[in-house]
């Protein structure tokens, strides 16, 4: 009987008889641990019928795990050496990949309903987790990102980690940390721990106006620098922040990463930002 596909031994013996190095710059770190692989699935919501987006399906690992529990696997993947792997892995499973870059996708013609489950790349996190948000169709996305990353999505107004990440997460829906993952479940070992998070999109919420989400970007963007500061910098008036800083009830040297996002809406609108 054959070790399961994730087994290092497994991994270690595809990647040789296909003549593949992963490669760094691909952010290529392929898990080898069945449980996490499990989690993820489940975390995700991989059910009969659900259709998934998977970033990166590497060897199909995850893949497998998803399309086994009856997803319909979408998997978007740029390197096309994979493709051989791909073609034994995920034999006689119903998934369609689309090689190509993911950056290049067009997610807004996703189907609602969309759960994304992915081992991110993590040079792109950042971008892809943005466009997930502005996709309509997708609901949820379950991911591996660096710890770091994952609690910059969590953090709060006021806390350490809080930035823009953490503000446009919440002004899309909710994000919940589902268990950290060592260095030693993926292979080659990445260099800092990652953490599996969930985020959920309130779809029945107004998107965000591209202009609010500048306003929150600028506003956030030089931490430990005055939100008044950063206001300047993008070239609005100081006489209009301050008496807008006034009429919000809020001090006059206060840092964007300590104002809730209540507050700064009501700063963008008294500055004619957004109506
Ligand atoms: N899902 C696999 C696993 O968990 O073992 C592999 C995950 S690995 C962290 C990231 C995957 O994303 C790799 O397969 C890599 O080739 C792919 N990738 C990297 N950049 C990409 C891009 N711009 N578009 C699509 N896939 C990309």
């Amino acid at each position: 009987r054959l070790a399961p596909l994730y087994s290092p031994a497994r991994v270690r013996e595809l990647l040789t008889r296909h003549g593949l190095r992963p490669t760094k710059s691909l952010g290529q770190n392929f898990l080898i641990d069945g449980n996490i692989l499990r989690a993820i699935a489940k975390a995700g919501g991989a059910a009969p019928g659900v259709p998934v987006l998977e970033i990166g399906p590497g060897l199909g690992v995850l893949t497998r795990e998803i399309a086994t529990r009856g997803a319909q696997v979408t998997a978007l993947e740029k390197d096309e050496r994979l493709r051989p792997v791909l073609d034994e892995t995920l034999d006689g499973l119903d998934v369609q990949i689309v090689w190509g870059d993911a950056l290049d996708f067009d997610y807004a013609a996703l189907p609602p309903g969309t759960r994304v489950i992915a081992n991110l790349p993590y040079y792109i996190t950042g971008l892809l987790l943005s466009r997930f948000m502005r996709a309509p169709g997708i609901v949820s996305a379950t991911v591996l990102v660096q710890k770091e990353v994952g609690q910059r999505l969590a953090a709060q107004p006021g806390g350490d980690n809080y930035g823009f990440l953490s503000a446009i997460a919440a002004l899309y829906g909710t994000v919940r940390h589902v268990r950290d993952v060592p260095k030693g479940a993926f292979l080659p070992a990445p260099d800092v721990t990652s953490s599996v998070i969930r985020l959920d999109f309130d779809r029945t919420r107004a998107a965000p106006e591209p202009e609010f989400l500048t306003f929150v970007e600028t506003a956030l963007h030089h931490r430990r620098k005055t939100l008044r500061n950063n206001l300047r910098l993008a070239g609005l008036a100081g006489e209009a922040i301050d008496g807008a800083l006034a009429a919000c009830g809020l001090r006059p040297d206060v840092r964007a990463e300590d104002v809730p996002l209540g507050n700064l809406r009501d700063m963008a609108v008294k500055l004619g930002v957004v109506r």
